[in-house]
């Protein structure tokens, strides 16, 4: 911390560094300005800094302003005046011993904009023009010193997330969670590929200086840094869309003054919405975090109300509607309303679609876009998707699609003719399985490859009984509902197994038969297994599992389970064979299949799901004698099943877990999940568990944690909580208690830690009763 210096060492430095003297007076705001009415007639500015400030960023302000001078820029700017030696500062040690360094500024005349009267039209499209201009010229310099970032770095804005935590009240630590979760979604992963600059990066209304209607100068290049050239005229928005009745009306005015000099694509217009709104975040989480230090300064707080103010309304406005006015294209809106739309599209799909198929949430989503974790709906709000591991290297990966279009514009056609894609990618899916799975069949679904895995068990066997744990669930086919306890003892099944499915107890450590015997109960449940094959004296054809039980309720089957289970299947004849279409490519973080966890070794390996992030294929992975056993004569053949189109797909799914290490983020992130999960079960009954291994995660909700008693009801609750605030889960297992937790694995830290602290505000909520 540093002292100001007393006025007559100013007046002092004046007269040695730069030959002037006069009255000094200090300038209001948090830096150390002083104002320097010279007898030469003129007025100067002299700034004061500590040894904090690099050299070179004293430097990168001396030659932005010295650039826009000479390319004519028409207003004017605080120009670095050299001292009698010729240097753009001045050292000194004032009375107090502290170094500062000095610079001497022209004096830039007019009225700050907060002080100014109400803008005009013309004044505010004169602002987006001299905005334009200085972009303009700024984009032709570059300077090693701008390269760095700093508290009001918009482009970094995600850093102050975690200071939310500071704010007392719980609505409104909701609205700026929203809000930041808005630029994270709809802004940052754009930034990277607009047009990036030298920019001023502050003309907030205390530095923008008017007169006679006129932007007249510019103040202040302190925060000046090479960024996403769109953040300029952000942050100016954000200034001047406080306070005034028709903010986005504003806006759009400096915008069109902006687009006038310098066009806007469509992807820099798109994000400018989301970073006004994240640049209002950042001015409130700055200032929560400066309350802790000192609640009483002058200067720290005075944006902080306003921000509050006008966050408070973009929240109301759907972004692609704020988009649309910021573009000047207000005027078309709002057409058919949101609401109108989805009962619309509500109604038809109930007189179009079949019955049986639900809709997630109270409130049904029209999404319409997504990229990486997040999908958007129809008004452009983001939401974090928690639970489609379909997605699995997030929506429509770049990669991904391109690899399918390539492809679908080049040939796709069935498996009768040779194709190099087909076995280049046979090859990489056996290259990440145990040694002996080597052969593939490609199919379409989940059901399809479980469908088939029980034929290749069945003809290799010549048996048909199989094995089955309590809860799971395998398919849509005839077959497999028949084979899912999850649906035969559901709703609308026949509540009992046919005589061909034995059930084995789900292998549960919390609620199960042999639940808090840790160590021994993977054993224990795995006997369970023997037992019921015993009992049952049934022709056994195999057992199938999945590796970490999904529709279960996110059971993490203690260790030592598969070895024993699969140890009294073989010993009866049977086949193993793992369901992996949940769990598989790399989820588990551990290893790339759950079932490696175990340490074993099965027949028969289904996969689905995230096989094509998104693009309908499955496969089934054997060995190669089973294979050959299945080949009786009959021909297996699946038109779409290993067509080029999806083999490319699959390829570029394999590339990205690879090149992007997938696997271990996964890992990471779970730990991270799971540390916090647990924590906020410390603090909240209703978490009677949080289990979970990488990026599938379950939290399961009980009303007492003696008697287990399932609390559904909350779980559903706390669900359509987080949808509200943009933020996806659903809840599953047989009492429909557990909170599933398996995204697109292209998750980040800041997503975790959101929905942590999402999750600790809500059940702090519910705790109380509070509507949300
Ligand atoms: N197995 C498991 C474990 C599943 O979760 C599912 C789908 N939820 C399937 C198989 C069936 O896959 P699909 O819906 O692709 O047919």
């Amino acid at each position: 911390m540093i002292h100001p210096p007393a006025a007559e060492e100013i007046i002092t430095l004046s007269k040695q560094a730069y030959g002037l003297s006069g009255l000094v007076e200090r300038l209001p705001g948090e830096n150390l300005n002083f104002r320097l009415d010279a007898n030469d007639g003129k007025c100067y500015v002299l700034k004061f800094a500590g040894d904090e400030l690099p050299a070179e960023v004293i430097e990168l302000e001396h030659r932005m302003i010295e650039n826009l001078i000479s390319a004519g820029i028409d207003i004017s700017l605080p120009r670095i005046l050299p001292n009698q030696q010729g240097e753009i500062e001045t050292k000194f040690r004032t009375g107090v011993g502290d170094v500062l360094r000095a610079r001497l500024l022209s004096f830039v005349r007019g009225s700050p904009w907060c002080e100014a009267d109400t803008p005009d039209a013309g004044l505010l499209r004169d602002l987006g023009r001299v905005l334009a201009e200085i972009d303009l010229v700024l984009a032709g310099l570059d300077h090693p010193a701008a390269h760095r970032t700093h508290r009001w770095d918009l482009a970094s804005a995600g850093v102050h997330r975690e200071k939310i935590a500071l704010i007392d009240d719980p609505v409104h630590r909701r609205l700026v969670e929203s809000m930041f979760h808005l630029y994270a979604a709809c802004a940052l992963p754009r930034l990277a590929g607009l047009p990036h600059s030298l920019i001023h990066s502050d003309a907030n209304d205390e530095n923008v200086m008017v007169d006679n209607g006129k932007v007249i100068g510019l103040l202040d290049f302190a925060d000046s840094l090479y960024n996403p050239t769109i953040c300029e005229l952000a942050v100016a928005l954000a200034y001047v869309m406080l306070d005034v009745p028709e903010p986005l009306k504003d806006g759009a005015e400096i915008v069109a003054g902006y687009q006038a000099v310098r066009p806007l694509s469509q992807e820099e217009l798109e994000v400018l919405f989301p970073l006004i709104c994240g640049r209002l975040c950042t001015t409130i989480a700055v200032a929560a975090e400066r309350r802790t230090i000192d609640p009483e300064h002058p200067n720290w707080f005075v944006t902080e109300a306003r921000a509050w103010a006008l966050l408070k309304r973009l929240a109301e406005i759907d972004p692609v509607v704020g988009t649309t006015w910021l573009a000047g294209r207000g005027h078309l809106e709002p057409g058919l309303g949101a609401g109108a739309h989805l009962n619309a599209l509500l109604k038809r799909r109930n007189e179009r679609i079949g019955p049986s198929l639900s809709i997630a949430y109270d409130e049904p989503l029209t999404i319409v876009r997504g990229q990486g974790q997040y999908l958007f709906d129809i008004g452009g709000r983001p939401f974090l998707d928690l639970v489609n591991n379909v997605c699995h290297v997030g929506h429509c990966h770049p990669r991904v699609v391109m690899a399918g279009q390539r492809q679908m514009a080049l040939l796709n056609t069935n498996t009768r003719y040779l194709h190099g894609l087909l076995i280049e990618y046979a090859d990489r899916l056996c290259a990440t399985l145990p040694n002996g799975l080597d052969t593939c069949f490609f199919v379409n679904s989940g059901s399809e490859a479980n469908e088939l895995a029980l034929r290749l068990a069945e003809t290799y066997t010549g048996r048909g009984d199989w094995l089955i744990i309590d809860g799971a669930y395998h398919g849509n086919t005839t077959l497999l509902v028949q084979l899912s306890p999850y649906k035969f003892m559901g709703p609308g099944g026949s509540g009992h197994p046919e005589p061909w499915v034995h059930i084995v107890p789900m292998p549960d450590g919390y609620r199960g038969i042999y639940r808090g015997q840790d160590q021994a109960a993977g054993e224990a449940y795995g006997d369970e297994v023997g037992r019921v094959i015993c009992e049952s004296c049934a022709p056994i054809a195999g057992f199938l599992a999945e590796s970490l039980l999904g529709c279960g309720g996110q059971i993490i089957p203690p260790q030592g389970y598969l070895a024993r289970a699969f140890g009294h299947v073989r010993a009866a004849g049977g086949l193993c064979v793992v369901d992996e279409v949940q769990v598989g490519f790399g989820r588990a973080g551990t290893h790339f299949w759950a079932f490696e966890q175990q340490n074993v070794v099965p027949d028969i390996v289904v996969m689905g799901k995230p096989i094509g992030n998104g693009h309908p294929m499955a496969a089934v992975v054997t060995r190669r004698e089973i294979a050959e056993a299945f080949a009786n004569g009959m021909e297996y053949f699946s038109t779409f099943g290993g067509n080029p189109v999806s083999c490319a797909t699959g390829l570029a799914v394999l590339d990205v877990i690879e090149e992007e290490g997938l696997q271990a983020r996964a890992l990471e992130l779970g730990q991270r999940f799971l540390l916090g999960l647990r924590g906020l079960m410390n603090e909240h009954a209703l978490i009677g568990d949080v289990r979970g291994t990488g990026l599938f995660i379950g939290i399961e909700l009980v009303r007492d944690r003696e008697s287990l008693e399932p609390a559904a009801a909350e779980a559903a609750e706390l669900v359509e909580r987080m949808k509200a605030r943009g933020m996806l889960l659903s809840t599953d297992g047989p009492l429909h208690n557990v909170i599933k937790i398996k995204p697109p694995m292209v998750l980040n830290e800041a997503d975790v830690d959101m929905v942590l602290r999402s999750l600790e505000d809500e059940l702090g909520q519910m705790a109380r009763s509070e509507p949300f």
